[in-house]
């Protein structure tokens, strides 16, 4: 039987892991948080010390990352597991980041975790939260989001997380992080960031989370 998929996709900031989350629970769907896969396989490549241009090794890597994605209970924190260790919280550095983005780029990196990915799709449906969900990984997919903000509130966004952490944060810098990673997110060969033809495109620059929910759904229902 047909296993519809809702694609999120859009540049890191927008809102997309948040919107992505209560779509699931609301709908008691799967979830994929692709952008998790590249940030663990980052950080198994910093532990083994390998360049971001080693594509080999990279590759071997990929195809053998031995990862969980492990959730208790719905609405609990989804615990991600990389041999056998945490790192739920160790992916989500700057460094980690910067490094996903990095070996992002290489076709036979992104390859070699396209069936990873394809497996999450299963009954009763999946939304899948990505750079290039609706583009490459789910191009058959029923309703297709391209969800993004302006890079200031971007920062903003980010800048609040870190103070809430307890890290102080300077927005400038923070402004010039996320305009270098979307360059690099938007202009390499393979599976760019950018809004599939059939995707509704949302801005939730001047939007709150649940507007952003209500908007994705009924064009969600509209669909399906
Ligand atoms: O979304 P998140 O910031 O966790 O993703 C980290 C990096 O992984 C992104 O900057 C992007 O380069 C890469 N990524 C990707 N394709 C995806 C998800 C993430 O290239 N579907």
């Amino acid at each position: 039987s047909h296993i519809p998929v809702i694609t999120i996709d859009g540049p890191s900031g927008a809102g997309k892991g948040t919107v992505s989350r209560l779509l699931a629970d609301k709908l008691g769907w799967h979830l994929l948080d692709s952008g998790a896969i590249y940030r663990v396989l980052a950080l198994a490549a910093i532990h083994h010390h390998f360049s971001p241009d080693d594509e080999e090794s990279l590759v071997v890597l990929a195809a053998n990352l031995d990862v969980k994605f492990v959730s208790e209970e719905e609405r609990a924190l989804t615990h991600i597991i990389l041999e056998g260790e945490d790192v739920t919280l160790s992916i989500r550095t700057e460094e980690v980041g910067n490094m996903a983005s990095k070996i992002a780029a290489l076709p036979r990196v992104r390859e070699a975790l396209l069936r990873r990915q394809r497996a999450f799709k299963e009954l009763p449906g999946l939304i899948a939260d990505g750079r290039d969900m609706g583009t490459v990984v789910f191009k058959d997919a029923d309703a297709k989001i391209f969800l993004t903000a302006s890079a200031a509130e971007r920062a903003q966004r980010r800048a609040q997380q870190l103070k809430q952490k307890g890290f102080s944060a300077n927005i400038e810098q923070l402004i010039t992080e996320i305009r270098e990673r979307d360059d690099r997110d938007t202009n390499r060969s393979v599976a760019p960031l950018k809004a599939a033809d059939d995707a509704l495109f949302v801005d939730s620059t001047e939007l709150s989370i649940d507007e952003v929910v209500d908007k994705v759904m009924t064009f969600a229902h509209s669909k399906l």
